[in-house]
């Protein structure tokens, strides 16, 4: 994944700043998110409710008179007092399997009704709207690897389908309302992503392993540790979000974005018990309902209209997200750190 003619430089500054939105800025792709943004010239309004967002993301936003941050839940209508944009983000919503199922109703609420609230604020600013969707509307597919014309494999009433389904109607709703409003839309699929910043406590397996790993704890295999995902660096992904959403290419449809290396969940916990130097052993646990065995993005679409795969290999991204980690846990935080 390393050829040249896919090769990316850093987003340069822009010579007409733009008034953005990002809701969900203050959560893990949230955050990497607006930073980007902030260091391309746009000014950046983050809405978020903290959910899982936390404040530590974009205290090192704080200081630029061009990030602005709004406590606020996208399930109420946005205020006029926030301004026009040309552009809105719709990132808001718990993306791991923990958070998610907290409040089962609440996630496909803020799916189907915090996606139309901004949707209204789109038609009405006239701005381009981005949907954040998911490698989870897929389920647990019957076709390897995913494109984007794969139709799914998911559960409408498992413990899932809060967010698988929620994110499947969002995908209708984004698409529908853009039609029939004239508006620009964008839709990622975005399949696992790690890196700095992730919620130690958000159950996901890259930081679950990781925290266990650097505290000497029991990594947690669920089920065999046989089934499989593709793990992708937030850098590559929020690079691979910028090009989509600032394309004029014509784009029909949802985008993969994700990197196509498929591991196995055992070969990832030896992975980082190796670079991390830990002791930990692995036990194995049951098997969560509806886990998916196998996920791999196919990608061609995002090579063909962005030019855009990823760069950073597995090793290189887990060594930069055990070191967040290491000095997340031992008291010297980075999360304010660009
Ligand atoms: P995250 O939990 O770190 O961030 C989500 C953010 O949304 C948090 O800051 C949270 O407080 C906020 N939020 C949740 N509900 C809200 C509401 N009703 N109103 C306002 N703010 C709300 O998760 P993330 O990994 O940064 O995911 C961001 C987006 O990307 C989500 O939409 C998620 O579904 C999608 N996604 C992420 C991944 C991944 O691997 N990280 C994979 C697929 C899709
Ligand atoms: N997983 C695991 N141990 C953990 C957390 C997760 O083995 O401590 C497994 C989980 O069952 C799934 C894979 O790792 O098969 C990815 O889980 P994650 O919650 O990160 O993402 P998702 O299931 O949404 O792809």
């Amino acid at each position: 994944m390393n050829d040249d003619r896919f090769s990316y430089a850093p987003t340069p500054v822009v010579t007409r700043p733009k008034r953005v939105a990002v809701s969900g800025g203050a959560g893990f792709l949230g955050s990497h998110l607006c930073g980007r943004l902030i260091k391309a010239g746009h000014d950046v309004t983050c809405i978020d409710n903290f959910h899982t967002g936390r404040h530590a993301n974009v205290a090192h936003l704080m200081g630029s008179d061009r990030f602005h941050l709004v406590a606020q839940d996208i399930n109420e209508p946005l205020g006029d007092e926030l301004g026009r944009f040309d552009q809105i983000y719709n990132l808001a919503c718990p993306a791991s399997p923990v958070h998610y199922q907290y409040d089962r109703v609440k996630t496909a609420l803020t799916c189907a009704m915090g996606t139309w609230n901004l949707l209204k604020r789109a038609a009405t600013d006239g701005a381009r709207f981005f949907q954040a969707s998911t490698s989870e509307i897929y389920g647990d597919p019957e076709i390897h690897p995913q494109a984007e014309t794969y139709r799914g494999n998911v559960n409408t009433v498992g413990p899932r389908s809060c967010y698988d389904e929620g994110k499947r109607f969002a995908e209708t709703l984004v698409t529908d309302f853009g039609h029939q409003h004239g508006l620009t839309t964008r839709i990622v699929r975005i399949f696992n992503t790690y890196g700095p910043r992730m919620h130690p406590d958000d159950g996901r397996v890259v930081s679950n392993f990781i925290v266990q790993a650097l505290a000497g704890r029991d990594i947690t295999i669920y089920g065999s540790g046989e089934q499989t995902r593709s793990f992708c660096f937030v850098d590559d992904l929020i690079e691979g979000f910028i090009r989509l959403m600032e394309t004029d290419e014509e784009i029909d449809g949802p985008v993969n974005i994700g990197n196509p290396n498929e591991i196995t969940v055992n070969e990832l916990a030896q992975q980082v018990i190796a670079l991390s130097g830990s002791r930990s052993r692995l036990v194995y646990h049951p098997l969560p309902i509806d886990d998916p065995r196998r996920r791999k993005p196919d990608i061609s679409r995002a090579l063909t209209h962005l030019r855009w795969s990823p760069r950073v290999q597995l090793q290189e991204g887990l060594e930069r997200t055990i070191a967040y980690f290491n000095a997340e846990l031992h008291g010297n935080s980075v999360a304010q750190r660009g």
